[in-house]
């Protein structure tokens, strides 16, 4: 049974840089990095290998060099990597993306049974968090979102248990497998690749997909395919802050100096 992991590779935000004609990310020369949450998603289903011998697949949609993110997961114990690549597939939204996705696990499906998706719960780029909930809305699947810990997976009855963390609450959820599992950071601490495993991976194959094994109608994928498009990207202007009662050091005076300037701007009224 398969266990399979959706990978994004990302640009290392911590670098990123906005065009301000063209209002879009510079992506010349920018690092890139897998999707962090993701690594959390892989660690997890490598975690579901380890303990219930599941082989894990790593999909990933985006240009060819995402090969280089695929080989990571392979050097930290993937056993298979499909690159989803193709023009047609460029300038998707979340709704293109999620099915792209979700037809080539379909189309993994058809070779061996798929018992679990893995997913990070966002990316660091888009930051939608809609990509997991749309591949398994179009697959039929259960989905469980800010999953923090997988209580336990039981194979005989189809059920899996997992712990989500809500705003300052858990909740112990039970579904029925296949289902999709959006994972946050605090689920796991991801592993490191050891020496032989990336010399391994420097010479295993990544499978490619484009559209012509695909077969995907044109007018679903890509631009074409998208509901939504970003018209522009744009850091918001800074407001200017303002030093209140500089060497004021009675908390009262500050308080009061604080509450005057606010009625002074209509913030509040006395
Ligand atoms: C700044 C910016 C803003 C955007 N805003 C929107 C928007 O508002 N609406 C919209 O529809 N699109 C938007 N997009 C496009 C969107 O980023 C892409 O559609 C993207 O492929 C998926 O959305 P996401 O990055 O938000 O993923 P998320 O939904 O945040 O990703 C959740 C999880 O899905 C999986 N996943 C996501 N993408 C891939 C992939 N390519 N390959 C494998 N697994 C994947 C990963 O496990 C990931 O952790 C935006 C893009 C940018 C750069």
């Amino acid at each position: 049974m398969l266990v399979v992991a959706c990978v994004k590779q990302v640009p290392d935000t911590t670098q990123v840089k906005i065009d301000p004609v063209a209002g879009t990310l510079i992506r010349e020369g920018v690092p890139f990095i897998m999707n962090p949450f993701d690594a959390h998603a892989l660690e997890e289903s490598l975690r579901l290998k380890d303990k219930y011998g599941f082989r894990v697949a790593v999909i990933s949609m985006g240009p060819p060099n995402t090969e280089v993110t695929l080989r990571k997961a392979l050097a930290l114990g993937a056993d298979e990597t499909i690159l989803l690549s193709d023009r047609a597939f460029g300038g998707a939204d979340t709704l293109a993306t999620s099915l792209v996705l979700a037809e080539a696990i379909k189309k993994l499906g058809q070779k061996e049974e798929v018992a679990m998706i893995v997913c990070g719960r966002q990316t660091i780029d888009g930051d939608t968090a809609q990509v997991g909930p749309g591949i398994a809305t179009r697959l039929g699947y259960a989905q469980l979102t800010l999953v923090d810990r997988i209580e336990n997976v039981d194979l005989q009855a189809r059920k899996i248990k997992v712990s989500r963390r809500l705003e300052g609450r858990h909740e112990i959820v039970e579904a029925p497998l296949p289902a999709l599992l959006a994972v946050i950071r605090e689920i796991n601490r991801p592993r490191y690749p050891t020496v032989p495993m990336r010399l391994m991976a420097g010479d295993a194959t990544v499978t490619l997909w484009d559209n012509k094994t695909m077969r995907l109608n044109q007018e679903t994928i890509g631009l074409k395919g998208s509901a939504t498009q970003v018209r522009k990207i744009f850091s918001p202007e800074r407001a200017r802050g303002e030093i209140l009662g500089d060497g004021v050091n009675n908390p009262q005076e500050a308080a009061n100096l604080l509450v005057d300037k606010l009625v002074e701007k209509g913030v509040i009224c006395l």
